[in-house]
């Protein structure tokens, strides 16, 4: 039966990673795979996290199944660290998932239960799982405008226009900050218009939270995210703790569904039980468990702050000193936009044979839609970057 099996694509994005991996060469730079890299090109783990791990195997006296849903401690430190004071704990629903991609397959879920006829609207581009999910899913997907290859910052004008056709019954993906490939965000009054469309269109928002901390701030990265959910009496929030506690493995996210009255929430909080339930059953705990210890214990949470400062500091001295590279380079403001993106990832705007030449010539990789990882770069590297972007006319 097996034999039936159509051959599957290859994550592009692995694909490279496995591609930089099988390259001899000294020099090679890796800007692919979204992961944070200190200086050394090292994913540490955080300090805060290992203190926690440590005093978790102290106190820790059973390995016995938990919440299905996921611990309360984490649940509500997760709403709190999102949401902030506008966290209503009566009608949010909480669900502790396998990452921000398990919290974005049971969000999706979940609406599918509520509307079998879900049609989902996407950024373009966006995160590519994003839309492979969908697909795998059967899910009808419209893509919104976004990227202004022209400018590199966001298209808004087209933005608002592709999503006025958004109507009630539809989903609308948005990335909370720090979009994914992108870089280009919205401003908060940006967010603000969108609010009034999604109020306009009764369109329900999903937003995808999985880089908080790495932008702007804690704060400023969910003020996106907490206006809509001041706005709209419906909001789905997928994130990821994969980011900004760097727990990458351990898989862990949650799902907060908002909603308008206590009745539905405990619908939505029984609904996504069963969705756990009916998946893989209890969702990871030992990331879960890291996270609630770190937010609650308040050394702990202030060592965590600080060092994630730390990380979202040195990506934008990144930025900046690319930005600057490029501009003494090509004589002009043109790549300014390096410095205006924010988290992880720019889009440089590169065509895909101008990102194999990159790759080919200089062993430089990023993925094909020509995203770097910021991370990825150092003092030494940056000016490599430079000169390739420029030596292959981008
Ligand atoms: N959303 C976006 C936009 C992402 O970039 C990622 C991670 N690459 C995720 C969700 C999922 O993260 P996790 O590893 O926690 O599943």
């Amino acid at each position: 039966m097996l034999g039936n099996l159509k051959p599957q694509a290859p994550d592009k994005i692995l694909a490279l990673m496995g591609e930089f991996r099988a390259d001899p060469r000294q020099g090679k730079i890796d800007l692919g795979v979204g992961v944070y890299k200190d200086a050394t090109g090292h994913t540490p783990i955080m300090r805060a996290v290992h203190a926690a791990e440590q005093r978790m195997l102290e106190t820790e006296t059973t390995k016995t199944y938990a919440g299905l849903s996921g611990e309360p401690e984490f649940q509500k430190a997760m709403g709190e660290l999102i949401l902030g004071d506008g966290l209503k704990s009566e009608t949010t629903a909480t669900l502790a998932t396998v990452g921000g991609t398990g919290a974005l397959r049971q969000a999706l879920e979940l609406a599918r239960m509520a509307n079998p006829d879900l049609r989902v609207f996407v950024s373009d581009p966006t995160w590519p799982n994003h839309v492979s999910i969908m697909n795998f899913m059967g899910l009808p997907v419209q893509t919104y405008r976004y990227f202004d290859a022209e400018t590199r910052g966001v298209d808004f004008e087209g933005m608002k226009a592709d999503l006025a056709a958004a109507k009630k019954g539809d989903m609308v993906l948005l990335h909370g900050c720090c979009h994914n490939p992108t870089g280009a965000n919205l401003t908060l009054d940006q967010w603000a218009e969108i609010a009034s469309i999604l109020e306009k269109t009764g369109a329900l928002p999903l937003i995808d939270l999985a880089y908080q901390g790495f932008g702007d701030g804690l704060e400023e990265d969910a003020a996106g995210t907490r206006l809509i959910a001041s706005r709209i009496p419906e909001v789905l929030i997928a994130a990821s703790c994969s980011k900004n506690f760097g727990i990458y493995r351990e898989r862990t996210g949650c799902l907060l569904a908002l909603c308008a009255d206590a009745a539905t929430r405990e619908l939505a909080q029984g609904a996504m039980a069963f969705l756990n339930r009916q998946t893989y059953s209890f969702p990871p705990f030992h990331g879960a468990k890291i996270v609630s210890t770190v937010l609650t214990t308040p050394e702990l949470r202030a060592d965590w702050m600080a060092e994630l400062e730390a990380v979202r500091s040195g990506m934008l001295r990144l930025r900046e000193q690319l930005a600057g590279e490029l501009r003494d380079l090509s004589g002009s403001d043109r790549f300014g936009f390096v410095a205006e993106h924010r988290g992880m990832f720019s889009r440089l705007g590169a065509t895909p044979e101008q990102v194999k030449r990159i790759k080919e010539e200089f062993g430089i990789y990023m993925v094909g839609d020509s995203r770097i990882n910021i991370a990825g770069l150092n003092d030494n590297t940056i000016p490599i970057l430079a000169r390739a972007i420029i030596e292959v006319g981008v």
